[in-house]
């Protein structure tokens, strides 16, 4: 049995954190996503994981409306250029671990996986650059979060809004005095079996192992979209994920019902692409990248002013800034269930003629 609606369920898995018997197992789906589902045998009918499901809950309470509004770019080069938008998450990382914190954020594995990890210095940071579009593995991270909190630690969590709504459940009641969390704007995280399907058939069509890939190389413009795959002896740009990712057939089915997509935020600080920064002062953009940064509670203040001076930063005065995942859902496309069902009869290949016209 699920522990919410399926197509609701964004996988953050803080119900199987909080069940005090163990009894929730996960479950990947024939689309590759992970889901809860209580085991009957070991429940002890105590509802928890029911009461304190975010997804259950509609609008979390710990959703605010930002307090301040800015667009920024950090002042060191190199590290803008790495960073998918200004570099905003980086400075945050610096800071924290600056006072001998800990970060949490999504990594590319040695297989390519995409993945929730801790970091405690710079080295293991700098994993964390540049948006994967892939839903991530969480792993033990809540758990790892909840000992570094017992332990005083100065702890900055990322990750996209769902996971930031499911750490803040798995954490319950605990003291999060020195917890900060960080949201990505999010278009919506697609299928890791879908990604696995798309490394595989780039290795057969160009004969070698992919072994590193940057999903939007911004050396090419930060406003152009195209994936470059690191070959052991080559390198490849292309745009085949990119369009696949665009096209929403392989998002999870709860980013289409996802309540983080508005003006309602769910952590201390959100960051994203400054879209629209053209329109509200065209001389910032470098074309080298410009952060969103809202800031939505007064944690999110203290830590924005620690930031400050690593950054050239504008005050935001109109609502250029208002993206599409700022108001509303990715929209589930009219033929998803017949893209799975292709995809299942006809493999990957026969899809990606097909619906993405690669
Ligand atoms: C799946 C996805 C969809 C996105 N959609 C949008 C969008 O529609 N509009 C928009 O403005 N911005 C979007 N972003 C955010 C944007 O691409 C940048 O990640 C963000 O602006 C931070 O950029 P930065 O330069 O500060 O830092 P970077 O160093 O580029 O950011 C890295 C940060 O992203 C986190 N991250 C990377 N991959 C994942 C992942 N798979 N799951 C969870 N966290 C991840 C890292 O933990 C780290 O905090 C999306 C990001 C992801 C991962």
């Amino acid at each position: 049995m699920y522990v919410v609606e399926k197509s609701k369920c964004s996988g953050c898995l803080a119900c199987k954190e909080i069940c005090p018997v163990g009894a929730i197992d996960v479950i990947e789906d024939e689309e590759g996503f992970q889901y809860p589902q209580i085991n009957e045998k070991k429940c002890i009918n105590c509802g928890k994981c029911r009461r304190l499901c975010a997804v259950k809950r509609e609008k979390v309470d710990f959703q605010k409306k930002p307090i301040t509004i800015i667009g920024a770019k950090v002042k060191e080069e190199q590290e803008r250029m790495t960073s998918r938008s200004g570099g905003a998450f980086m400075a945050m990382a610096d800071y924290i671990l600056k006072e001998k914190g800990i970060v949490y954020g999504c990594k590319l594995g040695r297989n390519l996986e995409v993945y929730h990890a801790r970091a405690t210095n710079k080295e293991e940071v700098n994993e964390f650059k540049g948006s994967k579009y892939v839903k991530s593995n969480l792993k033990n991270v809540y758990h790892e979060v909840k000992e570094d909190l017992r332990n005083h630690k100065k702890v900055l969590f990322s990750g996209t809004g769902c996971e930031i709504a499911g750490l803040k459940t798995a954490l319950n009641e605990m003291d999060t005095k020195n917890l900060y969390t960080c949201d990505v704007i999010c278009f919506g995280v697609p299928s890791p079996l879908i990604y696995q399907e798309y490394i595989r058939f780039m290795e057969e069509k160009e004969k070698d192992k992919i072994i590193n890939i940057d999903f939007r190389d911004k050396s090419l413009g930060w406003s152009t979209h195209n994936e470059t795959l690191v070959f052991r002896k080559k390198k490849v740009t292309t745009d085949s994920y990119a369009k696949l990712f665009g096209s929403c057939y392989a998002l999870r089915p709860s980013c289409y019902h996802c309540q983080f997509t508005n003006m309602d935020r769910v952590s201390d600080i959100t960051i994203g692409d400054f879209w629209g920064i053209d329109k509200e002062n065209k001389e910032f953009n470098d074309e080298r990248g410009v952060s969103i940064i809202l800031v939505n509670t007064e944690k999110g203040t203290e830590l924005l002013e620690h930031i400050l001076d690593m950054t050239n930063w504008i005050t935001v005065h109109n609502e250029n800034y208002l993206q599409p995942r700022l108001q509303f859902p990715s929209l589930k496309p009219n033929d998803r269930e017949a893209f799975w069902k292709d995809y299942k009869e006809n493999g990957f290949e026969y899809i990606m003629k097909k619906y993405i016209e690669i």
